[in-house]
């Protein structure tokens, strides 16, 4: 890890700013948390910071509300939910979670100031202030003078330059990885940097216009890539084989082909789908049929999986992989007939426990833990766009932000 993490600091009595990610779902009304997921991935970071007696306040934006405020988008509801995941029921004590109606001010200024150690402070919705997302210096000043150290746990939100995530770091040193972010930064980084091989990198997903660049890095740092899901019929149509009404950006197609081509001159085993599951609509119930993707598929049709030989291929070198990434599902996973590949992949991912398995994207993540086998993965990346970034071989603005080691 290249930078600073909270393990490295003192934090005794001091005001510790941690940028977390407590965007979570809400009910349409905006008062019931429907998942606590991300709450509960970064208690790590707040535990860690209440066990050395820091004065610790909680940063997050929450929705899109564009700037101003609006009480859809508070984050009011998370504080009972973060004072009962914070109860130590086994000990008898309960943390004391203050909330501020506003991130910056007066308000949150005295209420920062009254904060003792052991305590927890939550500030309103970042994004009611334009100034957020705009990385307005004043707006960053104004967060910083709350506190004396900055931690960001947002790995989500590193891929922006926010004031939370970048513009406060000019204001507030030193500026540290909290666990969740070093977790991410450690295991993301070696797979780039130093990985165990062989190396597997299995993308899927709907369309190569979102991963292309992804594809471009790993290329150069993978032994296999997988190319599954709907971006894989333009692969089919680069090798000339037609697809029926499957799922293709025709303006991707000489992509494809350079990209089939940069990968046989590097020596990347690149392996697309044997066979697919066609349907005769776009429907959970439609009509299927095993197809071979070497023969032109029936013009009528659309592969909405792959298919049990591809599977098995899968199988084969996810098996034998001693460092896994996985972004995308194989299919229409929505649909539970078209689940097959992407739940095979999860389950084959999970069984092999020799090596390290990082896991990206909403869906890949979900399929993770509709397998319920989210236990047996080494990593599961909390930011979908971050670490498809990271992927891709970008530097994150609010990781360069964070002090050198
Ligand atoms: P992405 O957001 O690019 O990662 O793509 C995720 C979406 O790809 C999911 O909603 C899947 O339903 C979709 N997808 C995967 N395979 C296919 C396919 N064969 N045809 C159409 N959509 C697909």
């Amino acid at each position: 890890m290249p930078k600073l993490s909270i393990r490295d600091i003192e934090l005794n009595n001091k005001h510790v700013f941690i940028r977390v990610d407590f965007n979570v779902p809400l009910s349409e009304d905006g008062t019931e948390i429907t998942d606590d997921t991300r709450i509960a991935a970064t208690l790590p970071t707040i535990e860690y910071a209440l066990r050395h007696h820091a004065k610790v306040i909680l940063a997050s934006h929450l929705g899109r509300p564009k700037g101003k405020p609006n009480p859809k988008y508070s984050l009011r509801p998370v504080v009972d939910r973060l004072r009962e995941l914070l109860d130590k029921k086994e000990d008898n004590y309960s943390i004391n979670v203050a909330f501020a109606p506003d991130c910056v001010g007066e308000i949150a200024e005295e209420l920062a100031r009254q904060l003792e150690s052991g305590q927890v402070l939550l500030l309103e919705n970042l994004r009611f202030h334009a100034e957020e997302e705009a990385n307005d210096p004043a707006f960053s000043k104004a967060l910083a003078s709350l506190a004396e150290i900055y931690v960001n746990d947002a790995f989500g939100s590193a891929h922006r330059a926010h004031a939370s995530t970048e513009g406060i770091t000019h204001y507030l040193k030193p500026a540290v990885a909290g666990l969740l972010m070093e977790k991410e930064i450690t295991y993301l980084g070696k797979a780039l940097e130093a990985p165990e091989r062989p190396f597997v990198a299995i993308l899927g997903g709907s369309k190569i216009s979102g991963k292309i660049d992804v594809i471009q890095n790993l290329l150069d740092k993978v032994d296999t890539l997988v190319i599954v899901g709907g971006m894989a019929y333009t692969f089919q149509r680069a090798l000339g084989v037609a697809t029926g009404k499957s799922l293709v950006e025709e303006d991707k197609i000489e992509l494809a082909r350079e990209t089939l081509a940069k990968a046989q001159a590097k020596g990347v085993k690149l392996i697309l789908p044997l066979d697919n599951v066609l349907a005769d609509s776009f429907a959970n119930d439609a009509r299927t049929q095993v197809w071979d993707c070497t023969v032109d598929f029936p013009a009528d049709w659309q592969g909405l999986d792959i298919g049990p030989k591809s599977i098995k291929a899968i199988e084969e070198v996810v098996l034998t992989a001693k460092t896994i990434v996985w972004n995308g599902p194989a299919g229409v996973f929505e649909f539970p007939r078209f689940a097959t590949g992407t739940n095979a992949i999860a389950r084959a991912v999970a069984r092999n426990r020799a090596a390290i398995s990082i896991i990206g994207g909403g869906d890949s993540v979900s399929a993770i833990n509709q397998a319920g086998v989210a236990e047996q993965i080494t990593h599961i990346s909390t930011g979908g766009g971050a670490s498809l970034e990271f992927l891709e071989g970008k530097k994150l603005p609010g990781v360069e932000a964070l002090t050198d080691k």
